[in-house]
C-alpha cells in the first residue's frame, strides 16, 4: 500500500538514527500499519486493551519509582524496579512530546519472567498501538506484558 508524506515521515522516524540510535522496528520487513494491525489482534485476542495495558505498566512505574532503582513490590507476586537515564526522547510519530529516558523491569514473582518497558513504550502503546517491530531490542510482547501486568490495577 502507498504511504501518505506522513506516513512516510514516521516510517523514517522509526528507522535506525533518526529519533533512537536503534530504532523502532529491528529487523521487522512489515510497515508500521501491519505491526500495529497484527498487535491490535494479539489484544483482541488476550481480551485486553491498549489503554488498560497502559494505564497498569504508568501505575507500575509509580510505584516502583518509588524505591529509586531498588526493587518494590507493585502488585501481589509482581515486583518492579526503574532505572532512569540521561535525557529524553521525543515521540517518533511526531507527538509533541518528550519522554524520560527510564526504564521499568516488571517481574512475575512466581516464574520469575520480566517484561520491560520504557516512558516512552507507554505512550506508543497508548497513543499508537505501538509495540515497536519484531527484533526491536525496545519491543513489548502483547501476551508477556498482558501476563505481567495480571493483578495489577490501573
Ligand atoms: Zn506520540
Amino acid at each position: 500500500m502507498k504511504q501518505t508524506p506522513d506516513q512516510k515521515r514516521i516510517q523514517d522516524n522509526l528507522a535506525p538514527g533518526a529519533v533512537s540510535a536503534e530504532g523502532f522496528l529491528g529487523d521487522d520487513r512489515r510497515d508500521v500499519a501491519a505491526i500495529v494491525a497484527a498487535d491490535a489482534a494479539a489484544l483482541e485476542r488476550l481480551g485486553t486493551t491498549s489503554a488498560s495495558l497502559a494505564a497498569r505498566m504508568r501505575r507500575v512505574t509509580h510505584r516502583a519509582a518509588a524505591g529509586l532503582g531498588a526493587t518494590v513490590e507493585v502488585a501481589p507476586g509482581r515486583e518492579a524496579s526503574v532505572e532512569e537515564h540521561r535525557g529524553s526522547i521525543p515521540c517518533p510519530f511526531r507527538c509533541a512530546h518528550r519522554f524520560m529516558k527510564r526504564s521499568t523491569v516488571l517481574t512475575d514473582c512466581a516464574t520469575g519472567e520480566t517484561v520491560r518497558y520504557t516512558d516512552l513504550n507507554v505512550h506508543l502503546i497508548e497513543k499508537h498501538g505501538f509495540f515497536e517491530g519484531a527484533g526491536s531490542p525496545f519491543r513489548v510482547e502483547p501476551d508477556a506484558l498482558a501476563a505481567a501486568l495480571e493483578g495489577v490495577e490501573a
